[in-house]
């Protein structure tokens, strides 16, 4: 170990390299701060050039890393990886080209997801992925979790927005994947990359995709008398036939949490708020506007309430965006879910979740994107209590158990990194996981970036056991 400090202490100055306790701290976790790990070393890359290089000195010294943005990951994602090191991308963080004609940008990884639409504002364009952590979290973290945020129901996650990527492989190599087009001969190597929460390589350039920001807005808050009633109003709504921008749902706890952040001013009786928003050209908003409000009127809402200005509407967005932090007024440990269930059976999900609730004695705020299905039970807990991490971690287990059960996924855009990594052979068969293995030992033969995250298990299952795989009968891949 001593030899690889010293290449990096060559490489960079001790600005830039962190090695003891103090400056060491605020990285041993990201958002899940329950998992905890010290790295060996912590570096600052300036350019493109250092990124490489450090690969280079990792992989001759076969010293696994993890890329860092933000660290607001909420599955370990960025968490670091025992008797490795972190490379930290936030410095990286300019803006290279915005191109107004053909509606892209080319940003470094460590670019700030909100100060994308900062920068676009003036030529009427904006990035249209906003996970509720926007005026945080980097576009490389995003890129790697193929993040989401409220109003993905219209315009789709992060990959629908990423045309190509400069990446820096885990020995060092740098390639280039996709190319400013949407249409693109050959696989999509750009959606492979996109996702693979670091285990592929680094992000060090990104082109993407901009929108016309749009021309008017309509939004609607809808309180009802239980979770449940609202979970069902997401499905008349869909039912009517109009596509919301985005459709958001916040129960008692979430509403409780997010007034005392931000006063928002959400009607306190509320057991339940329903957020829809329309959005685009002014003659089709408002006509989606009137379906809309004939469907709610359909779900027996208590009160229903439209932004009348741009400040209500911001308002509205405020306290949804706030919630998650905001449950860290009512108790001193939670965990965020990420489950994602068929969006017919939301009402369903959301019964059981409660009945779980009860059952172990938690209590769980949820606060989701509801048209699509994406739950995100935040589980409350006292870690300073006998069992407090393990009682909800095992109501944790049981919901997203639950959301496959119902037909859904473990994770929505939160990633699996370290938290769900024993939930992957519920979700993935066998062959499933020892394909995806072998794909990233073709790139990574000794897992080197962001080793232990995401994938279950160093040593792929044996195929031998299910014959031969379909792939391996087409020669696609082959037995090693
Ligand atoms: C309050 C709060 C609200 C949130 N709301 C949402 C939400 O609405 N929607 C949502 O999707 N997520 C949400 N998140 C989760 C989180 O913000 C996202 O996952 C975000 O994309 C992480 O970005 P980051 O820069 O913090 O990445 P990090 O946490 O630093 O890293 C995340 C992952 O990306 C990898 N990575 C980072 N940069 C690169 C790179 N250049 N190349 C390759 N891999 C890289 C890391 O290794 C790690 O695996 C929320 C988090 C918080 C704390």
């Amino acid at each position: 170990m001593s030899d690889f400090i010293a290449h990096l202490r060559k490489l960079y100055p001790s600005s830039r390299l962190y090695e003891d306790d103090a400056r060491l701290t605020p990285y041993v976790s990201d958002g899940l701060t329950v998992f905890r790990q010290k790295p060996v070393a912590v570096v600052m890359p300036i350019n493109n050039e250092e990124v490489v290089e450090t690969l280079k000195i990792c992989h001759e010294f076969q010293v696994p890393f993890v890329a860092r943005g933000s660290g607001t990951s909420l599955s370990g994602g960025s968490l670091p990886i025992d008797e490795g090191i972190v490379i930290s991308l936030n410095q990286l963080n300019q803006i290279i080209e915005l191109d107004p004609d053909n509606r892209t940008a080319r940003v470094q990884p460590g670019v700030i997801n909100s100060n994308i639409s900062i920068a676009a504002a003036p030529h009427g364009l904006y990035f249209a992925p906003d996970p509720s952590s926007q005026t945080v979290c980097t576009i490389g973290g995003n890129l790697a979790f193929n993040s989401g945020g409220a109003h993905c129901l219209k315009y789709g996650m992060t990959s629908n927005h990423i045309l190509g990527i400069k990446v820096a492989l885990p020995d060092g190599e740098v390639v280039e994947l996709g190319n400013d087009s949407l249409e693109n001969a050959g696989p999509d190597c750009v959606g492979l990359f996109v996702g693979s929460e670091g285990l592929l390589g680094i992000a060090l350039e990104i082109q993407i995709r901009l929108l016309p920001i749009p021309e008017s807005y309509q939004t609607l808050l809808a309180s009802y008398d239980s979770l449940e009633a609202a979970g069902e109003a997401v499905s008349v709504v869909v039912a009517s036939g109009i596509l919301p921008g985005a459709m958001e749902i916040m129960d008692k706890l979430a509403i409780e949490a997010a007034e005392a952040a931000v006063s928002a001013g959400y009607p306190k009786d509320a057991e339940a708020l329903l957020i829809v928003e329309l959005d685009g050209e002014s003659a089709a908003v408002e006509a989606e506007f009137v379906a809309l409000s004939e469907a709610i009127s359909k779900t027996g809402a208590k009160e229903v309430r439209i932004a009348q200005d741009n400040a209500e509407r911001m308002l509205i967005w405020k306290g949804r965006k706030s919630a998650f932090s905001a449950v860290g007024r009512l108790s001193p440990d939670y965990i965020v879910q990420d489950g994602v269930v068929p969006r017919s059976r939301l009402g369903e999900a959301l019964k059981e979740i409660s009945r779980l609730s009860s059952e172990a004695g938690l209590r769980v705020a949820n606060v989701f994107h509801a048209g699509d299905g994406n739950l995100h039970p935040l589980i409350l807990f006292d870690a300073k209590q006998p069992d407090g991490l393990e009682k909800a971690e095992a109501l944790a287990g049981k919901i997203l158990r639950l959301c496959l059960k119902l037909g859904g996924s473990i994770t929505g855009e939160h990633g699996v990194g370290v938290e769900k990594l024993e939930y992957m052979p519920d979700m993935f068969t066998e062959i499933d996981l020892d394909t995806f293995n072998r794909l990233r030992r073709s790139i990574d033969p000794n897992e080197i970036s962001n080793r232990g995250k995401m994938l279950p298990g160093k040593e792929a299952p044996a195929l031998a056991a299910h014959g031969p795989h379909p792939l391996e009968k087409a020669g696609v891949i082959s037995r090693m």
